[in-house]
């Protein structure tokens, strides 16, 4: 991030813009928004921003550095580089931070799209790269976000102090997105603002005497890491949580949907790196759910697929505190999917395994025999150190040295690797990965099946 996003605050704040056509008007339009006191320097104004004033200043020449004093923001905006060039130099020598209208590297600042439900303002910026999708992103904001947004906000505002009497943390949070969820809205449609005033004060009446939350555990899946692989569900309960308690395994993408004050703590194994005691893992989920918070205990990919996922629903049981599952897309679906083959087919395996290379005892044992035999096909999960002794029993238990094999190295991610290959030379490949990878014994990549069928058919 190389621009930081901040609120200014405007009241009573000197703006100066040096230009006076179409250009200084976007930005004049945007600045009467705030209380700031405005300043134009130009030669000839539009006559749309005559009409601007009194409330704003306009000065029929160009800006000169006496026009400067004290200003907190200067536009340079004549459309001319050279005359912004000097403005922006004036800028500068005055103390204010500058933006020169569409040029990103003379610009000490960038004026966001702004999507104004004042007191709610949503600013997106994407440090020049693709203002269109800025603009798209607006679009989509100002049809979702409902046009009372902004009037529910500062009647909210005003009966913070009231809301005070609610303790600080969850059952505060619980009272306003009851507020903003439910009852404003409905307050607002059914008598306008005094109704919306009413229904402050039932709420508050009944939050303050209701029992304190019990507090409770979803074991969220999180999928591999795409977040749009991410379920409904899952999306909502991140957003909702108060403490997540999340693998490593978990890609940031996701765990930047949480709330910012949501408690985040990262647990688990890495390979045969450092991990947490699984007990310690059960202490947190208990501790802060007995609390009352709303714990997401996250989940790389499916939650029950080897996720240890029975050790701590039975920990929470044991302490009494209730909990769901949310299931979502393991690994092996989502290698399928990228090298755009099915798990089964009819004719070649009625089965499919999903096993896991190593245990805690180390090696795990599998039933070699069934996994060797001709089309049978098996996602191995945590596979890349035991590659050379799962190919080592397979061939043992007569698979042949040519099986395809698929590796896929962090499947749904951008840096996802596809390495197609044969069971002769799976630990070879296996051991070039550094990401998580599951080892599709059985698969190739559907094209390169389909570029052999036909080279079979034409011999
Ligand atoms: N519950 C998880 C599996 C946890 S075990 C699931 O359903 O996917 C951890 C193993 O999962 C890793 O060693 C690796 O084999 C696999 N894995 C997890 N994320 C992966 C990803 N994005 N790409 C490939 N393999 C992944």
């Amino acid at each position: 991030m190389q621009h930081f996003p901040v609120f200014l605050d405007m009241a009573s704040a000197r703006v100066v813009i040096g230009g006076g056509g179409e250009i200084a008007l976007a930005k004049l339009r945007l600045l009467l928004k705030t209380d700031a006191q405005i300043t134009l320097c130009a030669p000839d104004f539009t006559p749309e921003i005559e009409a601007h004033s009194p409330r704003v200043t306009l000065v029929r020449r160009p800006l000169l550095g006496c026009d400067l004093q004290g200003a907190r923001l200067v536009y340079a905006a004549t459309g001319d580089a050279a005359a912004d060039a000097r403005i922006a130099a004036l800028g500068r020598k005055a103390g204010a931070l500058v933006n020169v209208v569409d040029n990103l590297d003379a610009s000490d600042f960038l004026t966001p799209a702004i999507v104004d439900r004042a007191p709610v303002v949503i600013a997106i910026g994407t440090e020049g790269a693709a203002p269109v999708l800025a603009r798209k992103i607006k679009a989509h904001l100002e049809e979702v976000l409902p046009a009372s947004l902004g009037l529910l906000a500062r009647i909210g505002k005003g009966f913070r102090a009231m809301a005070e009497q609610l303790p600080q943390g969850v059952r505060r949070r619980a009272f306003w997105a009851e507020y903003y969820d439910h009852a404003g809205p409905r307050a607002l449609d059914q008598g306008g603002v005094p109704q919306v005033e009413q229904a402050l004060d039932d709420l508050l009446a009944r939050h303050l005497t209701a029992q304190a939350p019990d507090g409770h555990v979803d074991f969220v899946s999180a999928g591999p890491g795409d977040p749009e692989l991410l379920t409904l569900k899952a999306r909502k309960l991140i957003d909702r949580a108060d403490v997540v308690i999340h693998d490593r395994l978990v890609s940031p993408e996701i765990l930047e949907l949480a709330r910012r004050e949501a408690v985040m703590i990262a647990v688990g194994k890495q390979g045969f790196g450092p991990s947490t005691p699984q007990a310690e893992i059960h202490r947190l989920m208990i501790e802060h759910a007995a609390k009352g918070a709303h714990v997401v205990r996250l989940k790389g990919g499916d939650a029950s697929v080897f996720g240890r996922l029975d050790e701590e629903t039975g920990a929470l049981d044991g302490a009494g505190i209730r909990w769901q599952v949310i299931p979502g897309v393991t690994s092996a679906s989502s290698a399928a999917a990228s090298i755009g083959q099915s798990l089964t087919r009819r004719g070649r395996n009625q089965s499919l395994r999903l096993v896991t290379a190593h245990d805690m005892q180390g090696y795990a044992d599998q039933d070699w025999r069934a996994l060797a035999a001709p089309g049978a096909i098996t996602a191995v999960y945590m596979g890349k150190r035991a590659a050379r002794f799962v190919q080592g029993r397979l061939l043992m238990h007569g698979a042949s040295p040519d099986t395809p094999v698929t590796l896929v190295e962090n499947a749904s991610r951008a840096d996802q690797q596809i390495v197609p290959t044969t069971l002769a030379q799976l630990p070879q490949q296996a051991a070039q990965l550094a990401g998580p990878a599951i080892i599709l014994l059985g698969l190739a990549p559907k094209s390169a099946e389909q570029a052999n069928e036909i080279q079979e058919q034409a011999l």
